[in-house]
């Protein structure tokens, strides 16, 4: 057990150092860097064209694709979308980690980006657990989901920076009680900056958007 515990320390400890080598060559090209987690089905990638189409138009855009098996269906929808877009397959693997991130960042042209979206494998688990270089971590939590979700997974809603409610059009035929998400939400990660948004519809991005284009002045002040 003891040996186990030395060895994912190991792994752990080389995957932060790959993690800050990424968040140098970010810096050094002034790309801010978002990690966008959620469960499969959440709306990720609906989620992330929803916000490309509503960025300026002089906003520089790169997009990292994860996911677990060489299909290309959401890096298409992006490239389809107009944007440079580097899938990651990881092989079955549940979550992205600093290396897969580094060799996709070493394929784009960074002086050429603004901002960076990194699509997270499907998973409410491990994601949250390796560090990639990115400088805010965003989930999306979509109402089918559940309100339960902050309760059951507490570990991701710790460690991120901005959580996004998707799918609020479908509320009128759920169970989902917000008060009791929210509350949830709100012990785990007092203050947590929080958008309600439709990515179908486009509804509540504007307050995303306007976040979102704060934090990528901010980053090249
Ligand atoms: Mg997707
Ligand atoms: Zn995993």
């Amino acid at each position: 057990m003891k040996q186990r515990v030395e060895i994912v320390k190991r792994i752990m400890d080389s995957n932060e150092q790959l993690a800050q080598q990424n968040r140098q060559k970010l810096d050094q090209n002034q790309v801010f860097a978002i990690n966008v987690m959620a469960s499969p089905g959440a709306g990720k990638t609906t989620f992330i064209l929803q916000t490309i189409k509503g960025l300026p138009e002089n906003m520089r855009l790169g997009v990292i694709e994860g996911d677990t098996a060489p299909v290309t269906i959401d890096a298409d929808k992006i490239t389809a979308a107009g944007m440079p877009a580097v899938q990651i397959n990881t092989g079955g693997d549940c979550h992205l980690d600093a290396n897969m991130v580094g060799l996709a960042i070493d394929q784009l042209d960074l002086q050429d980006i603004d901002l960076l979206l990194i699509e997270n494998v499907g998973n409410l688990i491990c994601p949250a657990g390796f560090a990639l270089g990115n400088h805010a971590n965003i989930l999306i939590s979509s109402t089918p989901e559940g309100d339960d979700k902050p309760y059951k997974y507490p570990n991701i809603y710790r460690g991120i920076d901005v959580l996004i409610i998707n799918k609020t059009d479908l509320l009128p035929h759920l169970d989902f009680d917000m008060d009791y998400f929210r509350e949830g939400v709100e012990i785990l990660n007092p203050g947590l900056k929080t958008f309600a948004v439709s990515a179908k519809t486009g509804e509540g991005f504007d307050q995303w958007l306007a976040w979102l284009e704060e934090k990528v002045s901010e980053n090249q002040a």
